[in-house]
């Protein structure tokens, strides 16, 4: 039975009117409260968002904040994107006004199982593959948290039967209070987003923030071969290991190609490594983690197999984007950090032409030099952390000053040979140039099927007059 928590009467200010916060808005206001809702951004920048929280009887602080509405509050609800150190939060709290993620409200309404998976990298993989192996399973699931649908929106729909899976991002589990998974996974841990969490050790303190209201009977899923997680191994709930390089006491492990779970001696397979349909080592340590975390929730291991054979991958993760004369083109748009950069070049022999680059986020890009020295022909430059990137990697690979996208793929198209891959795996934010990875992803394919296009009639506008020259002959 979760805590609940009595939004009627309540003063609610949220803080951030991204979709988070527009659902928090609606549903607060839904359940009895007087909600105000603040945000930097002008009426102008959210028409159409002012006008239906209005309409719902919200009232709106937009165009900046004001600091004497956040001391006037009951509960105060921020948005996964807004600094948890914000100054008015900051005196919010000291007056001892709770502030929360949409997450710690939502987990007092959810009902039924809740999984949380947290880590630097391959949380929307996981989260995905885990939703459809329950999905495959017949257990009704529901997914949402960071991959898209905020979990407070699902709220409705959640049943006692039902399993949520959610992604669960740092910044959410900053501001948590008594939010508590059944089954909380935490896949790696690797510097990211420093430039908001100032140090990794914050960083990683956040991250582990989601096994702290954990209890005996609720389970903690952990990479036993990250020095960074087992380093900081939680001490109340059951744990649970998942590892690609050893055999564990408790969790999920390979030996030979069987992926088998292994509980206080008792054994199960779960999958074969063959039956696997994703690239790259990374995704192996996605899909133990995915097959245990089933195998907890109620899956059944015949099950487990046919979700794993089934899942087809997510967008903007290691994607195949085409071919073009011979060379394979693959999206990793969603590799944001260095270490997720590193994973995507290390799933390919190469020869690689890797695009780097973008909005630089705070850690150092060394790590990139003895894998592109020993698969790449070529590192294409774009965006704003470039002189950056360009100074990190000096003398471990060719490297070529891009600038934008388009101009790294026509570079990487006149450089790239038959049997070369170009990959794009950026290693950085994508805001200096883009709206999102997703756009910057997008971008990317739009310039290969361009560019296959070209080619299609190019060729095509040679066979066409290919039998006029025959004539002539
Ligand atoms: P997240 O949601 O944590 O950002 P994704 O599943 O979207 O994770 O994957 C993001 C990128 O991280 C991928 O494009 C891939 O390059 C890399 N990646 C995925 N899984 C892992 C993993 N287990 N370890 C390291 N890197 C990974």
């Amino acid at each position: 039975m979760r805590l609940g928590f009595d939004l009627s009467g309540k003063r609610v200010l949220v803080v951030g009117l991204a979709r988070t916060g527009v659902v928090t808005s609606l549903f607060s206001a839904g359940y009895g409260a007087a909600v105000t809702a603040t945000d930097e951004r002008p009426e102008s920048e959210l028409a159409e968002t002012a006008a239906q929280l209005r309409a719902a009887g919200v009232k709106l602080e937009l165009g900046g904040h004001v600091d004497a509405s956040f001391l006037e509050q009951d509960l105060i609800v921020v948005s996964p994107g807004v600094p948890a150190k914000l100054p008015p939060l900051e005196l919010a709290r000291a007056r001892g006004i709770p502030v929360w993620s949409e997450i710690e409200l939502a987990w007092r309404f959810l009902r039924g199982k809740l999984v949380a998976i947290t880590g630097s990298n391959g949380k929307t993989t996981t989260t995905a593959l885990l939703a459809h192996i329950l999905q495959t399973s017949n257990i009704p699931t529901l997914v949402g948290g960071n991959i898209g649908t905020p979990l407070l929106a699902l709220v409705e729909r959640s049943t006692d039967p039902a399993v949520t899976v959610a992604e669960i991002s740092s910044f959410q589990l900053e501001t948590i209070d008594k939010f508590r998974p059944e089954i909380g996974v935490i896949l790696n841990l690797t510097p990211d987003h420093l430039d908001r969490h100032g140090t990794f050790e914050e960083y990683a303190h956040a991250k582990m923030r989601m096994f702290e209201n954990q209890l005996d009977r609720d389970s903690a899923l952990l990479n036993a071969d990250d020095r960074e997680v087992t380093e900081r191994m939680p001490a109340r709930p059951h744990i649970f290991w998942f590892s690609r390089q050893k055999r564990v006491a408790n969790g999920s492990f390979l030996r030979d190609n069987e992926i088998i779970f292994r509980n206080e001696g008792s054994e199960a397979v779960l999958a074969r490594r063959d039956q696997i349909p994703l690239r790259g080592e990374h995704n192996v340590e996605n899909v133990l983690a995915a097959c245990a975390a089933a195998y907890l929730a109620g899956a059944t291991p015949a099950a487990i197999a046919n979700g794993v054979k089934s899942f087809s991958g997510v967008e903007h993760r290691l994607e195949f984007a085409g071919e073009i004369s011979g060379v394979q083109f693959y999206n990793d748009s969603k590799a944001t950090n260095v270490d997720a950069a590193a994973k995507a070049i290390e799933a390919f022999p190469g020869p690689l032409v890797v695009i780097l680059g973008g909005k630089d986020k705070g850690s150092p890009y060394t790590p990139l030099r003895d894998l592109l020295h020993d698969r790449a022909r070529l590192a294409l430059l774009i965006g704003e952390a470039a002189p950056k990137i360009a100074n990190d990697l000096e003398g471990a690979v060719e490297i070529r000053r891009a600038g934008t996208l388009e101009r790294a793929m026509q570079l990487a198209i006149e450089t790239a040979r038959p049997g070369d891959t170009v990959l794009l795996a950026p290693a950085c934010s994508s805001f200096d140039q883009f709206e999102n990875y997703e756009q910057r992803g997008r971008s990317f394919k739009a310039l290969v099927t361009q560019r296959a296009g070209q080619l299609a009639s190019g060729a095509a506008g040679a066979a066409a007059t290919e039998p006029s020259s025959a004539d002539k002959g």
